[in-house]
């Protein structure tokens, strides 16, 4: 039998249809609940350009760089961050240098990632994302590629059943194509939102989003992701807030035209969603569909009540596509989709599709 290929970081990958550049909006620079971590030598270095630069957050329980009276990093000036205007990216620490790229590594090679908690990846005249920018953001102060995370050799699709990573890539590749080409994103996740819960109901996760706010913007992103989860839930009509980030965004918007389909939105983020497994630890690909189908119901929600506002609807879409990658990089988020009732999924189907492809084709090649 075949050894399984372990995995690595080259080649680097680029997701078709991702685009992306910095134009510089200092969303990433501003008070996202914590500015960091910084390592121990980050923190000392940023302690010697300036003495109070650095705070503890007890939060990640680590360095994080020090925000001013409005939220944003003490570094951040007029002309964009003044470590990089007086040394360079690569005098940054580590966290900016790399943002919003990440790294993971597959059997396949490195899947150059792109996050979404950034007016510059969602809205603007981005052009295809290139390697060489990315490859300079993810390798460290040695020249050497450094990885977020690692796909294992097979993947579980469905409760205990794994496939060949590749196997899994074809049946990736399907459905990101789908979405490149702007099929409904609902259809192609094929999974249901707000799923049956193992102990717990929808109602209690959106208490415990309430219960992990802090005052900083990330704290009020939280409260307008679980408003939106509580009014899908038992329709609960949710107060008027402020919305975080919303001069940033107005800022992108008005670079902006014409404005983005908001379809468009949805998908390019979903498809980079999949493509980055940050689902993987929390289960099968089946979940991960439901999960992502689920943020998605939230994600309209947010923006149809920003759009009544008056804002412009790309742009709502993309306030509300930050504010829904802000909640799963929180520990709530994970432990609320531990609690998912894991079926077998009603579209099973997708999954057959290319096996039974593989198996044509086997049957045309030998005759
Ligand atoms: S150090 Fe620079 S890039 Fe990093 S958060 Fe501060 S201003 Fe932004």
């Amino acid at each position: 039998m075949a050894r399984p290929k372990p995995a690595t970081p080259r080649p680097l990958l680029v997701r078709p249809g991702a685009r992306f550049r910095c134009f510089g909006d200092g969303l990433c620079c501003t008070d996202i609940h914590a500015l960091g971590p910084v390592t121990r030598s980050e923190a000392r270095d940023l302690r010697a350009r300036r003495k109070l630069s650095v705070v503890f957050n007890d939060d990640i329980d680590g360095d994080c760089l020090a925000p001013d009276g409005n939220g944003r990093c003490v570094y951040l000036g007029k002309q964009g961050c003044e470590i990089h205007r007086l040394e360079g990216s690569a005098a940054k620490p580590t966290g900016c240098r790399r943002f919003p790229y990440g790294l993971v590594a597959t059997p396949l090679g490195g899947r150059i990632t792109t996050e979404h908690r950034c007016p510059c990846r969602t809205l603007g005249d981005r052009p295809p994302l290139s390697v060489a920018d990315a490859e300079a953001s993810l390798s460290n102060h040695g020249g050497r590629l450094e990885v977020d995370r690692v796909a294992p050799d097979r993947i579980e699709l469905i409760d205990g059943q794994r496939v060949p990573f590749a196997l899994y890539a074809e049946i990736e590749a399907e459905l990101l194509a789908r979405l490149l080409r702007g099929e409904k994103a609902e259809t192609v996740l094929g999974a249901k939102p707000l799923p049956a819960l193992v102990d717990k109901g929808w109602a209690v996760i959106a208490a415990e989003i309430f219960d992990s706010r802090d005052p900083s913007a990330g704290g009020e992103a939280l409260a307008w992701f679980g408003d939106a989860l509580l009014e899908l839930a038992v329709g609960h009509k949710p107060p008027p807030r402020p919305r975080p980030w919303a001069a940033s965004f107005a800022r992108a918007t008005a670079r902006t035209n014409p404005p983005e389909n908001v379809e468009a939105i949805w998908n390019d983020w979903l498809a980079d969603e999949i493509w980055m497994f940050r689902w993987l630890p929390w289960g099968p690909f089946d979940v991960a569909r439901a999960e992502l189908a689920t943020r998605l119901a939230v994600a309209r929600r947010m923006q149809a009540r920003i759009r009544k506002l008056g804002v412009r609807a790309d742009q709502a879409a993309a306030e509300a596509v930050m504010i829904c990658e802000l909640i799963a990089e929180g520990s709530d988020w994970g432990s609320a989709v531990a609690a998912f009732a894991t079926d077998p999924s009603p579209a099973q189907s997708l999954y057959e599709a290319p096996k039974q492809a593989k198996v044509r084709k086997r049957r045309r090649t030998r005759k």
